[in-house]
């Protein structure tokens, strides 16, 4: 069992993304933005970050970079849209281990976690 930190500004799939978590055994904190995603991190201290890109307040570009500061061993896998290309591609270069594009299937969520975490 790990603690994943689950960003998103979209509380569906926020909670779509704990259901699957939990269910496979999984404690899981939420954040809404990218800054309540970074005071999250440094409180909690979580084994995986799932993080969304476009949100409010910080994006997760800006996100994964302050948490990376913070923890340079900070497992962060991106979740993307189709059409973000470049920015996951900076997200990769910036420490991001893995990337999920929207919509995934519950597999893919898991797949990304049981690998950052190994
Ligand atoms: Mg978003």
């Amino acid at each position: 069992m790990a603690k994943i930190l689950v960003v998103d500004d979209a509380e569906f799939l926020r909670l779509r993304i704990s259901k699957i978590l939990t269910s496979n055994g999984h404690e899981v904190i939420e954040a809404n933005n990218g800054v309540n995603a970074v005071n999250t991190y440094k409180s909690t201290r979580p084994d995986a970050v799932l993080m969304d890109i476009t949100m409010p307040e910080m994006d997760g570009l800006a996100a994964l970079k302050a948490i990376r500061a913070a923890d340079p061993k900070a497992r962060v896998v991106m979740l993307t849209a189709l059409g973000q290309e470049s920015v996951v591609l900076e997200a990769i270069k910036s420490g991001a281990r893995d990337f999920i594009v929207k919509p995934f299937q519950p597999d893919r969520v898991l797949n990304a976690i049981n690998r950052v975490l190994s």
